[in-house]
């Protein structure tokens, strides 16, 4: 049996009781799962402090000296064990709070101990609790005693000039994959022991002793099993294409790297392997399902586009907005299906484009289905399309959860029949009963919101499947877009419509609020409205109700003389509805609300938006927020308003708003600054989020490189005949056995 696919439970420190917990909290059942589970950073133990450079900030310092004195202190559960030490620039508190028999017996004064730990600072005094100890190396050992200073010899200082650009060099992997060239040659196997692996491991975990140094220990017991070179796991043309390192020397060096460069080459050829594999289960689906799907064919441009193009079009299209006009009109009319995203910043006017592209599908004898992620939306929409259709001919209904009974009859049936031609809605179109007469278009305005597996069902409408376009509410940086949307060829509108003034974002706090009213009173008496906007993150919380209702109230004894109204979530449909609408027909001058305007509407007369707590919105949110003012020809402003003291990330993320109203560049500094895990939508694909090793934030580089590799091998091989491809499709089917998520886009 192949060693990789033993039972954990039998590799030596494991057992049944690890062995369980490994499985039930990091999902590691064989071997071969514990050899995939990486460490999630490097130690550098070459480098040894003196006392006297540490400070409480330090992530990690080693330090050789000596304990020169024990000392219990507290009773109990307070009860503590503090070991005094000391190397001859300074001395520390080493503590522990659990262990202090073992501790106190295994490890005695005036004995020379390399200590391993984070500094921290506890009633003013560095402290390191729970270190890690191990006897000092003889060579060490005399310094230690002596002068305590080991650098005043020098002895160690190649060493540590070699390794201490290994951590910069750990986050930017992002060397071209050609120019890499294994120098395995000049590995200095003396490093070998001088960098560790550290693992993640849970509370659960840790509690029962299965810490980091506890998987070290047993990834080592791993490797002492597997003597034999592990096997290839991409064909060796690719490995020898891109210079990678082999799959063998990979794993053995992600866990143990021999050197810094070893390591910086393990993890490429892993990236590359990960990045490659989804890439190619994406792009083998994209041709599945061109094979499996014929396209309608549209032929036609008719009096429908023509009759709106030449009579009702209020304003010439941009050069943006035509070319990606073309560039879908090639795609339908090609007998393929086509699967298209359309990216676009706020206000970049897409929904122009979807109703352009709906009308050639009408000419053609076909229906066209636009989705929008929430109601207020999809009503917008509605409104919006009619009318910008004016007295064509063309019959566009609304179908949401709200639209009930007989009108919902009447929907239902006026779509079998043929007698309308578009119809824009919510989620609720996918359900089962709605059904077309030809479905040939459908678009799918989203806020990231829908999986691959749900755009399928949209084609099951037909007997022939639909043309797709997706459009984002706002732009996602392009790795993000080549992993999420990977099956979906890409159409940017990359240009506003002329004249818009870019809108003035600042920063505020809390304190800053007569200078928000200052402007406010300004902008209301020269005619302007005002948005402000309360996050939610849940539309059931009941603290958030009270923040809005409450600045509801000051907002309304602040400004006497202007009609404020509010909106939000809990609020019937119906009542949302006609606050809205006021505030659109300027019977309102401040609207309070939630969220819930985040999307499409449309009021070019606001001409601020003020965002409360803004620190608790993502970047895109921000963005989007932002994007409802600066609709009209006067200069728009948005006010971030948030509390004094905010973190780091926080002020970083609230400064690339203020600097930026560019939505391509917010969404590529989202993404650095918060990483693909936490953006919205990644949860549904699964795929950004189950990357072991590669970042979707840093390894863009890559990222092209194994997906335009994974598309030679489909164009180069579409029969899958080629033997070399053999290790590479067989990879693949046990990779979509494993992931959930990977079976969903077949
Ligand atoms: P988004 O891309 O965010 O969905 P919209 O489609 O809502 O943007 O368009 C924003 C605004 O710009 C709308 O009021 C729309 O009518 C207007 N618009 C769209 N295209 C043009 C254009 N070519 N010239 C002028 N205004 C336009
Ligand atoms: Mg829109």
């Amino acid at each position: 049996m192949n060693i990789l696919s033993q039972d954990i439970k039998y590799l030596q420190g494991v057992g049944p009781n690890r062995a369980l917990l490994l499985a039930n909290e990091l999902g590691i059942k064989t071997v071969g799962d514990l050899l995939a589970y990486y460490p999630y950073k490097y130690v550098d133990r070459s480098r040894i402090y003196k006392i006297s450079e540490i400070d409480g900030s330090m992530p990690y310092v080693q330090l050789c000296g000596q304990i020169f004195s024990f000392e219990t202190i507290g009773e109990g559960r307070n009860k503590r064990l503090i070991a005094h030490f000391a190397d001859g620039t300074g001395s520390i508190d080493l503590v522990w709070f659990q262990g202090i028999k073992y501790v106190a017996k295994t490890y005695d004064c005036r004995k020379s101990y390399i200590v391993f730990g984070k500094p921290t600072v506890f009633n003013g005094h560095i402290q390191i609790a729970h270190p890690e100890i191990e006897n000092a190396p003889e060579h060490l050992k005399e310094q230690a005693r002596t002068t305590g200073n080991l650098f005043e010899t020098g002895q160690l200082s190649p060493l540590t000039s070699h390794l201490s650009p290994l951590t910069s060099q750990l986050s930017t992997v992002n060397c071209q994959l050609s120019t890499v060239n294994c120098q395995l040659s000049t590995v200095n196997c003396q490093l070998s022991t001088q960098v560790r692996p550290s693992y993640n491991t849970s509370e659960k975990m840790k509690r029962s002793g299965l810490n980091s140094a506890a998987m070290a220990k047993l990834t080592a017991n791993m490797f002492k099993l597997l003597k034999e070179p592990l096997a290839e796991t991409l064909p060796p043309y690719i490995v020898q294409q891109h210079h990678l390192m082999s799959y063998d020397e990979a794993v053995r060096n992600i866990h143990y790297p021999s050197s810094p460069e070893a390591l910086r080459h393990a993890q490429l050829r892993l990236k590359f392997e990960e990045l490659f594999y989804v890439q190619l289960n994406i792009l083998r689906y994209v041709k599945d399902r061109q094979l499996r799907y014929k396209g309608i064919v549209f032929n036609t441009i008719g009096e429908h586009f023509n009759g709106f193009f030449y009579n009702h079009l209020p304003f010439q299209l941009t050069e943006a907005q035509k070319r990606v006009i073309r560039e879908i009109r090639a795609d339908m009319k090609s007998g393929r299906q086509m699967n298209r995203l359309l990216q676009g910043d706020v206000g970049s006017g897409k929904t122009l484009v979807a109703l352009m592209v709906a009308l050639i599908a009408i000419d053609n004898g076909c229906q066209a289905c636009i989705m929008a992620p929430t109601e207020i939306l999809a009503e917008q929409h509605l409104d919006t399309l009619r009318e910008f259709l004016g007295d064509l001919p063309v019959r566009v209904e609304l179908l949401t959860g709200t639209v009930k009974g007989k009108k919902r009859r009447a929907v239902l049936e006026g779509l079998v029949t043929g007698d309308i031609h578009i119809l824009v809605g919510t989620h609720a179109v996918i359900e089962d009963n709605v059904m077309f007469n030809k479905l040939g278009l459908v678009v799918i305005d989203e806020q990231h919101r829908f999986g691959v597996a749900q755009r399928a069902k949209l084609w099951m409408k037909n007997n022939v499947p639909p043309h797709v376009l997706v459009m984002t509410a706002t732009p996602i940086p392009r790795t993000l877009a080549m992993t999420l949307y990977g099956d979906l060829d890409v159409s940017i509108i990359d240009e506003l419509p002329p004249g818009r003034k870019p809108i003035r974002t600042v920063h505020m706090f809390d304190a800053h609020r007569p200078r928000i009213y200052q402007l406010m009173h300004r902008e209301l008496e020269l005619g302007r409205q005002i948005y402000i906007v309360y996050p939610l993150i849940q539309e059931t919380e009941r603290m958030d109700l009270k923040d809005l209702e409450a600045g509801f109230e000051e907002i309304s004894k602040a400004f006497p003389n202007y009609k404020v109204s509010k909106v939000h979530g809990k609020m019937k449909s119906a009542d949302k509805d006609e606050a809205m609408q006021r505030f659109a027909n300027h019977e309102t001058h401040i609207l309070v609300s939630t969220t819930v305007i985040e999307v499409g509407v449309n009021v070019p007369n606001a001409s601020v938006m003020i965002i409360e707590n803004a620190e608790r919105f993502g970047l895109s949110q921000l963005h989007q927020l932002r994007g409802r003012v600066g609709r009209g020809a006067d200069q728009s402003y948005c006010v971030l308003v948030t509390k004094f003291e905010i973190g780091e990330t926080t002020r970083k993320r609230i400064q690339v708003m203020v600097d930026t109203t560019d939505g391509f560049e917010i969404a590529e500094q989202d993404l650095k600054l918060r990483g693909p895990g936490d953006l919205e939508g990644t949860q549904q694909s699964g795929m950004a989020f189950d990357l072991k090793i590669a970042n979707l934030a840093r390894d863009g580089q890559i990222l092209t490189i194994a997906r335009d590799t994974a598309q030679s091998v489909i164009t180069s091989d579409p029969e899958e005949r080629n033997p070399q491809n053999d290790i590479l499709w067989r990879r693949l089917r046990e990779l979509r056995k494993d992931h959930v998520n990977w079976g969903a886009i077949s």
